[in-house]
C-alpha cells in the first residue's frame, strides 16, 4: 500500500498518519519531521533548512527529493509507505512521478478551512522525540506534556505561531493545492470532509481505501 496525505498543515495529516502506520504496519515518511530531526542533530541539512522551517516558507524542491529518494530506498519501506508532507508542489511531484516514486494506490485530501487550522494549530503540542501529535484540546496524551508512546516532552513548534501559520496557508495555497487537480487527472484523488473527531475522519478514511 502506498499513498499519500495531501492537505494544509493541521489538516490532520500527522495524526491520520500515525493512525495508518499503525493498521497498515508501513512507515510514514514525513519530510517535515525528518528536517525537524536534522535542526535538532545539528546537521548540515538541519542547519542548511532552519530558516525556511522557522518562517514556513519551503526549502527546495531538489533537497527535498534528494532525501525523500534516500528514504524510500530503505528496506522498510518495500511493502508501501505513507507520504506525509511529500510532494508538497508540482516540480516535486512531477520529479517523483519521473523517477517511479509515486505509482500509488491512493491519495488522500484532508480538507480543512482556514478557520479550522488557525484554531487546531495554536493548541497543537508535538513530541519533541518522535514528532507525533497531540492537541491540548481534542487529543491530549495520558500524562500531561508526555508522549504516550515514547514518553519525550511535548512541545509547541515555533512554527505553530499564528503568523507564521498564516504565512504557510499562503505558502499551501499557491505551491501545494495545485496538486490537487495534478491527482485529480490520475483518477486518484479522494477528498475526506473535515470532521468533529479524529475517530470519525479514521473512519471515513478506511471506509474510502477499503481497509
Ligand atoms: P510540516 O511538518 O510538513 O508542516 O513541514 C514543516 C516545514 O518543513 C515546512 O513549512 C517547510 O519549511 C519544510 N518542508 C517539509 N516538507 C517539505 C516539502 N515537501 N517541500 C518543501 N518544504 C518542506
Amino acid at each position: 500500500m502506498k499513498l499519500i496525505l495531501l492537505g494544509p498543515p493541521g489538516a490532520g495529516k500527522g495524526t491520520q498518519g500515525e493512525i495508518l502506520r499503525q493498521k497498515l504496519g508501513i512507515p510514514t515518511i514525513s519530510t517535515g519531521n525528518m528536517l525537524r530531526a536534522a535542526m535538532k542533530e545539528g546537521t548540515p541539512l538541519g542547519v542548511q533548512v532552519k530558516q525556511c522551517m522557522e518562517e514556513g516558507t519551503l526549502v527546495s524542491d531538489s533537497l527535498i527529493i534528494g532525501i525523500v529518494r534516500e528514504r524510500l530506498a530503505q528496506p522498510d519501506c518495500a511493502n508501501g509507505y505513507i507520504l506525509d508532507g511529500v510532494p508538497r508542489t508540482l516540480v516535486q511531484a512531477e520529479t517523483m512521478e519521473k523517477e517511479g516514486l509515486l505509482e500509488l494506490d491512493c491519495v488522500l485530501s484532508l480538507e480543512a478551512t482556514n478557520e479550522e487550522i488557525l484554531s487546531r494549530m495554536t493548541n497543537r503540542r508535538v513530541c519533541a522525540d518522535c514528532g507525533v501529535p497531540y492537541n491540548s484540546v481534542t487529543s491530549r496524551s495520558k500524562v500531561e506534556g508526555v508522549c504516550d508512546l515514547c514518553g519525550g516532552k511535548l512541545i509547541q513548534r515555533k512554527d505553530d505561531e499564528e503568523a507564521t501559520v498564516r504565512n504557510r496557508l499562503v505558502v499551501y495555497q499557491e505551491e501545494t493545492e495545485p496538486l490537487k487537480g495534478f491527482f485529480e487527472q490520475r483518477g486518484m484523488l479522494t477528498r475526506i470532509p473535515s470532521l468533529p473527531t479524529i475517530e470519525e475522519t479514521s473512519k471515513v478514511i478506511a471506509e474510502a481505501m477499503g481497509i
